[in-house]
């Protein structure tokens, strides 16, 4: 496996087998969702009759400890524990749908993907 996710928190596996699956949230609309493991692209499985408006803002929570993913130092974010070729790394994903910007840490630095980076501040993240 290329990609191996983790959550900050309780440390559970979050890509069992092959795409990280987190719990949706949003009001009273609750799913797992499985997101793609390569970061930068943003396929996403939803159970079926599940709408998700681009725009709309998500909580996303840990399956395991249902602890909230988002991230302390930047709340438009959620952050997720990755590790891949031995290398650790946070990853940090939009929390809005249908927005493309995710970030990687790790420490060599931070990789920026997707169209949507570029609109994103991130003194903060750069300083760990
Ligand atoms: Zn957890």
């Amino acid at each position: 496996m290329r990609w191996t996710y983790s959550c900050p928190h309780c440390e559970a596996m979050l890509n069992p087998d092959e795409t990280v699956i987190l719990l949706a949230e949003q009001r009273s609309d609750i799913f797992l969702v499985g997101l793609h493991p390569e970061p930068g692209n943003y396929r996403a499985y939803m159970p079926p009759g599940h709408e998700v408006e681009n725009g709309s803002r998500w909580n996303f929570r840990c399956p395991v400890c249902h602890h909230n993913l988002t991230a302390a130092i930047a709340p438009d974010l959620c952050a997720l524990d990755m590790v891949s070729g031995g290398v650790k790394h946070r990853v940090y994903f939009s929390r809005t749908a249908g927005e493309q910007a995710t970030f990687v840490v790790s420490a060599e630095g931070m990789e920026r993907l997707g169209t949507d980076a570029g609109s994103h501040s991130l003194e903060m993240l750069e300083l760990i």
